[in-house]
């Protein structure tokens, strides 16, 4: 969908009934997605919709996970859910669903317009018309954390190839079919060389197969600030997955409020569709939340589905309504608004001018699945020669000196395949010749090479055996491999 696009254009077969599950969700959930749902029928969406519960009373009910085992199969043969937001529960021992339901069903891109109202909603960026491309599977997001040691704990980043690829791919493709200029690469690679360096490489080669299209890269931190100052000179952005999320919070809330942006979840067999906030338990129960984005979200599914009629009716009417100056508390002002109404209000409004155009807003034609890029399988790499060229093991050790530390290890593993070269506290080189200023916890990475021999995994066995033998505590280990002849794995900062 492209919001502000094109003209409205009526003239498509009426669609078949569309399965669809649909959660309430939780906090603000109910109240937004009763609005949602009465907005869509009335602007002629035909669903048959398979109620699931997910969330707060799922959790409560001791499942962890926020989803019933059941639920899965009612999601499965829908192929669509529309979701209001959920509560995670803070605290460990819970897992986010959001996260949980977008990997398990393979949701890889998650697509964020975020466009300006003005003058309609005070934005300080009028000419604002951003498309954000989220990842939607890796990086932080994995969800594998540890604590190691008494003082350090971890959180794994992985990115990689099919699913960086896929991304992009979609994000270019996105751009060709919907006619914009430009899409621009959010990435952190002057510090994560491999995985954030594999995001900007990726986009890279994949950019110049569309010559037609802009295509720029932003170290993230720089990125982000200019799309807060001056997100004119962004159109479509493609990132990995928290700095996505971040990003799209900070456009949907310049653009005008965090509760106007909705959010199509992609994969190959199944797409979720939901508002970008959360389930705002600060205003739950009061009937002033704001249901557009879960609205423009509906529209977005309308249109997935076959159904593009109701689907610009649908968000016609609600630009109509917007320009009408009916607005929620979160985007009422004096100057602009007209009228300050509730979530049942600001719904009625909407139904009240089904068939409307906006006369200064864009209206739009919401596009269907047909005029949607394709989703091509991931391509997978073809095997690389990999030599196993050493080790990092990761030691806890509470004596807190690198060099006691490197005399205990060198002395352990004398006889052992691959020898130690270097040890980083937290990623900084300690040994050999540290600083007496850094900053040192109990968690040491220590290194160990064989000087470019291909070695074999029962030498990394017998290294942790050495070690273990002489009381020093490995906690994990992580092999340090050459692709190709090309090192997989970081230097140490300052080595
Ligand atoms: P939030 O988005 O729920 O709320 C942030 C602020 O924006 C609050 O002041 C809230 O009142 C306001 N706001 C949000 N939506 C609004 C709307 N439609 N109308 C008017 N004002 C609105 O973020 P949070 O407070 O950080 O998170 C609350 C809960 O939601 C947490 O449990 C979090 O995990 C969850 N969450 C869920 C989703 C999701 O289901 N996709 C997304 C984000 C957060």
């Amino acid at each position: 969908m492209n919001v502000h696009s094109a003209q409205a254009a009526y003239s498509i077969a009426p669609a078949e009934t569309a399965q669809i599950a649909v959660a309430h969700g939780d906090g603000i959930g109910p109240e937004i997605m009763r609005a949602a749902l009465r907005c869509m029928h009335a602007a002629g969406a035909d669903l048959d919709i398979h109620e699931v519960v997910l969330g707060e009373k799922v959790y409560e009910a001791g499942h962890t996970s926020g989803i019933l085992p059941d639920s899965w199969s009612v999601l499965r043969s829908a192929g669509v859910l529309f979701k209001g937001p959920v509560t995670t529960p803070q605290g460990g021992g819970y897992k986010s669903l959001n996260v949980t339901i977008r990997k398990t069903l393979g949701l890889f891109a998650n697509i964020r317009p975020c466009a300006a109202l003005t003058p309609f909603v005070a934005s300080n960026h009028p000419g604002m018309d951003v498309v954000i491309f989220r990842e939607n599977e890796e990086d932080l997001y994995a969800g594998i954390e540890h604590r190691q040691t008494d003082e350090v704990f971890q959180c794994l980043k992985l990115v990689s190839i099919p699913g960086t690829e896929r991304i992009i791919r979609h994000a270019f493709e996105y751009a060709r079919s919907n006619g914009r200029r430009k899409v621009s690469c959010f990435s952190k690679d002057n510090i994560m060389k491999l995985t954030d360096g594999l995001f900007h490489k990726m986009f890279d080669k994949i950019s110049a197969e569309y010559p037609e299209i802009a295509a720029d890269h932003w170290i993230v931190d720089i990125g982000a600030a200019k799309l807060a100052a001056s997100p004119e000179m962004f159109d479509v952005i493609v990132t990995t997955n928290l700095y996505g999320d971040i990003i799209s919070d900070i456009a949907a809330e310049i653009s005008g409020s965090v509760g106007i942006a909705p959010s199509a979840n992609i994969g190959e067999s199944f797409a979720m569709f939901e508002a970008i906030h959360g389930s705002a338990p600060d205003i739950a129960g009061q009937g002033v939340a704001n249901p557009s984005g879960l609205i423009l979200a509906g529209a977005q599914m309308l249109g997935h589905l076959g159904q593009q009629q109701a689907a610009s009716r649908l968000q016609n009417a609600w630009l109509k309504t917007i320009e009408s100056g009916i607005h929620t508390a979160d985007i009422y002002s004096e100057e602009q608004s007209r009228l300050k109404v509730g979530t049942d209000e600001f719904a009625d409004a909407v139904i009240e001018r089904i068939g409307e155009l906006p006369s200064l807003l864009k209206p739009v034609a919401v596009q269907g699945r047909q005029d949607a890029p394709v989703i091509a399988p991931p391509v997978r790499p073809a095997p690389a020669k990999r030599c196993l060229v050493g080790v990092d093991l990761f030691v806890r050790d509470t004596v807190v000196d690198p060099d006691n530390l490197a005399v205990r290890l060198i002395a352990a593993t004398q006889q052992c395949a691959a020898k130690l070269t270097m040890i980083t506290n937290r990623g900084v080189k300690v040994w050999p010749a540290g600083l007496p200023e850094t900053f040192k916890t109990d968690h040491w990475r220590c290194r160990f090479e064989s000087n470019g021999k291909d070695l074999k995994q029962k030498n990394v066995a017998e290294l942790i055996m050495a070690l273990s033998n002489k009381e020093i505590e490995v906690i994990k280990s992580e092999n340090l491999y050459t692709f190709n002849g090309v090192p997989g794995y970081s230097l140490g900062q300052g080595q």
